[in-house]
This record gives structure tokens, sequence and C-alpha cells, in this order.
């Protein structure tokens, strides 16, 4: 019902490419840019309400896999700056630490940046660790008090993954933007436009978003999220250290920059070398996210790091890519990254790591087997591979940290969705199982699945490895 749920409000919000690159802050899509901006809507909800002036206190509640992991996933940081008006795509990352230390040595916080308020941490950033909310694994509840107790405001509110926020009452809101030409709600539906068009999916995506902005300004949005994911790729392979959370987790990135840049003739007599970059590539990215550095989410922030290593190796390995072509791969992902939330989720707290690494890996497989040349049925080939052999990947992060398995995964999911593409490539597109039957089983599968596998630390990793 929860699935079900999640993704008829996709469908309801007839989402752009761009909806599913967020350039924000780690280390999670759900639990760290998703809450921000809950809170920060929350305190405009009661500038709107005309109740800010009167507002003495605020409590935030957090549900469900929020309250199992969102010490470790930075929930309540994100919520603390988000009540003072932050957003994840324009706070301050390297000030992150000192204004929450602010905040908890005052037990003061600044509503919108403004108005000051008393704010006692234990009793006003609940952890409900046994009670979810019952539209979604990962609910939040704000409430407004005046000085005498009593009740301004109340709002309700669900992180759906993607950093994406749906309001407890706009499930049943339609979205009113214009239909676009191309209706990509399915694999099959890819299939059968680029038949009927001769289209590819980058154009046929290129064109439903011309229908809610100039292109110009859809290819130069599409090239910032490209720089975002450079520089956190060189960020992350240039800090070195130990990742934050108590875990104790060394930063590999910087070494394995090192010496891949200082023996490059090792190259000559190993082929393979190349997945040592693409494994860099994606691990630089997550350790940034871990450390809670800007990450572009992509579709998720634990996934984040899968697009820009393929993306990395098309353009530095395959050097076959101009401005159009990383345009275009990142509009191929997000067509195939659309499908997965219209139809099943992206949520880790929903069905798994399925949804965040496995829907990256496809998005990722499709997008690479485009920019090589393949055909429509190839790039759908693709995205079937990379999602069938990520099936049942559960999300069990140890600490709730998303450092282990989260880092080496996307490692392990930017070398797989390669190894997909070029397995499509390889073939003329007819195959046996369609992407949309992979996508049922993926959303049956994550029904299935015990809630211990899904973003609670309950299970798996979390619990048959010893934190020290
Ligand atoms: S295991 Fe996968 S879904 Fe879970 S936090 Fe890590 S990357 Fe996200």
């Amino acid at each position: 019902m929860i699935l079900q749920r999640s993704s008829q409000l996709a469908q309801a919000m007839n989402l752009s490419a761009l909806d599913l690159y967020t350039i924000g802050i780690g280390p999670s899509s759900s639990h760290t840019v998703g809450p921000m901006r809950a809170a920060r809507r929350f305190v405009a909800l009661l500038q709107e309400a005309g109740v800010q002036a009167r507002t003495a206190r605020v409590e935030a509640h957090l549900y469900g896999s929020l309250a199992l992991t969102g010490k470790g996933h930075g929930t309540d940081k994100a919520v603390l700056l988000g009540l003072e008006g932050e957003l994840p795509e324009s706070v301050d990352v390297d000030c992150v630490d000192a204004r929450v230390a602010a905040i908890r040595a005052d037990r003061r916080l600044r509503i919108d940046g403004g108005q000051e308020i008393a704010f006692e941490e234990k009793q006003d950033l609940v952890f409900h660790r046994t009670k979810p909310l019952p539209a979604h694994p990962n609910g939040m509840r704000f409430i407004a008090f005046d000085a005498d107790g009593a009740e301004l405001l109340t709002h309700t509110c669900y992180s759906i993954g993607g950093g994406f926020v749906v309001d407890e009452n706009a499930v049943v809101q339609e979205d009113t933007t214009p239909d676009p030409p191309f209706a990509l709600h399915s694999g099959a539906a890819l299939l059968c436009l680029a038949n009927e068009s001769g289209l590819s999916v980058s154009e046929m995506a290129l064109r439903n978003e011309n229908t809610r902005r100039p292109e110009a300004k859809t290819r130069a949005a599409l090239l910032r999220v490209w720089e975002a994911m450079q520089r956190c790729v060189q960020r992350g392979c240039v800090s070195s250290g130990v990742l934050p959370g108590g875990l104790r987790v060394q930063r590999r990135a910087p070494a394995l920059f090192h010496e891949l840049s200082s023996r490059p003739e090792a190259a000559l007599n190993d082929p393979l070398c190349v997945l040592d970059w693409v494994s860099l590539w994606a691990m630089a990215v997550n350790e940034e996210n871990a450390a809670g550095g800007r990450v572009v989410t992509a579709p998720t922030n634990g996934a984040a790091g899968i697009l820009p290593a393929v993306l990395h190796y098309l353009v530095r390995v395959q050097r076959a890519a101009n401005e159009d072509r990383i345009v275009r791969f990142l509009l191929t992902a997000a067509a195939i990254g659309l499908i997965y939330k219209r139809n099943a989720s992206i949520s880790g707290a929903e069905v798994g790591c399925q949804g965040e690494v496995g829907v990256a890996c496809s998005m990722a497989a499709g997008a690479l087997c485009e920019a090589l040349g393949g055909s429509v049925p190839q790039v759908e080939n693709a995205a079937e591979i990379a999602m069938e052999h990520n099936l049942g990947l559960t999300c069990d992060p140890i600490g709730g940290l998303v450092q282990v398995p989260c880092i080496e995964r996307n490692a392990m999911g930017a070398v797989k969705a390669i190894h997909a593409a070029r397995l499509a490539l390889r073939g003329d597109g007819t195959h046996r199982v369609s992407l949309d039957k992979v996508i049922a089983t993926m959303r049956q599968t994550g029904a299935d699945m015990s809630t211990k596998y899904k973003e609670t630390s309950r299970g798996g990793l979390a619990v048959n490895v010893t934190e020290c």
C-alpha cells in the first residue's frame, strides 16, 4: 500500500528530468535533503499562516526509518538547519557542523534565519523509532507552539526518496504541468514511442523538457549538474582522512587516485585498470557524500556515485563525449529513472538498495548504451540487465551511516552498469525479460522484503558487523 501511494504520487506529479538531479548535501537524499526541505517548508508555512511572530517553540518528530537511521544519516542536523531557513542546494557545506554546534551550545535557533527561539533538542527533536506514520516509512511532523504552550500549527509530511517531500494532504493533488508529447511512462511506452517517432530516448526526453522551459535552459541546467558531479569527484580525490560518524572508515579515493595517476603505465599491462578508475570516480563521490559534502542526487545520495563514474568513463575513457552527449546521457538516465519512480520506487526505505544503487545502475547502463550508439531496444535491454542483477539488494548500512556497504557498492554498481551496456550493445535488443517485468519484480520484491532490510539498520551487515 505504501509503495502504491508513492508511485501514484509520482504519476500525479508529472516529474521533469531535472527533478531527479538535485545539487544538494550528503549523506542521504531521503534522510538529509528531504528533511531539510521539509523543515524549511514548515517555517514558510508558519509565515503563510501569519503565526511565525507568535511562535515560541517548535517540535520536530521523526518516524520510522528516519528515526532509526536518522542520526547516522544527518537528519537531526538537516532539520535544525532547515528550521533556520537553509536549503540543501544553497547551504554552505563547510559551515554545517559549526552552525549545528552553535545551536546545540546556545540551545537556541533562529527561525528562518530571523526570530530566535529556545530549542531543547532532547524534547524538541523526537525520534519515534517504533512508530512509523501510516503513508510512508519516512514520516515527519512539525508542531509550533506559542509562549503559553498552545498549538499554532501542525504539519505532517513524508520524505519519499531522492529528496522529494510530500505533504500529508498533497497525496491526491494533481500536477497542472502540461502533458509532455512523449508519455515515457514504461519500458513498453519507450519502445513504442521510439518506433513511431524514430527518435532516441534522449531526444524524446528533451522534447518533453521543452514543454516546461526553453531548450537552452534545460541544457544549461544539465551541464551545471555535470559540473557539480566533476567538482565532487575532484574533491573526493584529494580529501583524505576518516569519515565522520564513529565507524572510523578511512577515505580510500585519495590513495587510489595517487596510485593510478602516478603509475599510468600500469594500464599497458592491465587493461582492466580502467575499472579501478571507474571505482575511484564512484568512491570519490560517495566518500564526499558520507562526509556531508556537496553531491548531486542521482537519483539518490546513497547511489550518487554511479552516474558520475559512468559519465566520467564515457568522457575520459571512451573519449566519446561533447556537451551534447553529456546532456543526452543525463536525459536518457533521467527518463529511465522516472519510469522506476512512477512504477516502483527509488527509496531504500521502501524497496531496499535495489531502489537506490539498482536504479542508478539501470539509469547509467541505459544512458551509456545510447551514448555508445545503442538503439532504443538496446537501451531498454541495458537498463533491464542492470536491474535484473540488482534484484533483492537490501539496505543494511552499518551504524546507520551511508558508508558501509554504500561507498563500495557504488563502485560495483558503476562497473555493473558499464558491463550491462556492453552486453546489450553486443546483442540486437531482443531479450527475454522486459524492463517493465524487471521493474514489477523489483517492486514486488521490495514489498515482500522484511523491514529490517529497508534502511532501518536492523538486519544484514548492520547487525553482523560489530561497530568499534
Ligand atoms: S545500502 Fe544502499 S539504500 Fe541503503 S543507505 Fe546504502 S546506498 Fe542507500
